[in-house]
């Protein structure tokens, strides 16, 4: 898909981000708006607009953008005291920007059930 979101404006560096990984498919960024002293979002490169859209072709990429959240935890540093992954999902689920992305939130004990 080649539809522009936000977030394809933020990978080609159209707006400005503080990048915290990149490879060929992901690109990871400090959230604008942290509600947590480590607030990254994880995103695919591929427009897939939220979670429920992903279908049986993107098996390997949604493996990959796990293990590749859990790559970026530990080099934050919070693998070992604990961390969360959200991913929102349409309009009662919290999401904002049509274009899959993964919440890792950590840095302090957060509380469940969620807000
Ligand atoms: P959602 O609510 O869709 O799950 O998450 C969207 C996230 O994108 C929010 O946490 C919000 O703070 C973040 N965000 C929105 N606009 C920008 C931006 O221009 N730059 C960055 N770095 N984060 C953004």
């Amino acid at each position: 898909m080649s539809s522009e979101t936000l977030f394809t404006k933020i990978i080609s560096g159209e707006i400005p981000s503080e990048k915290v990984y990149e490879d060929d498919e992901f690109y990871a960024f400090q959230d604008i708006n942290p509600a947590a002293p480590v607030h990254v979002l994880l995103v695919p490169k591929k427009v897939i607009p939220a979670i429920a859209d992903a279908t049986a072709e993107d098996e390997g990429l949604l493996g990959r953008f796990i293990l590749t959240a859990n790559k970026i935890a530990k080099e934050l540093g919070i693998a070992e005291a604990g961390f969360r992954y959200v991913i929102n999902n349409g309009e009662q689920g919290g999401q904002t920007v049509a274009h899959l992305h993964l919440h890792i939130l950590g840095g302090r004990s957060l509380e469940w059930p969620p807000g």
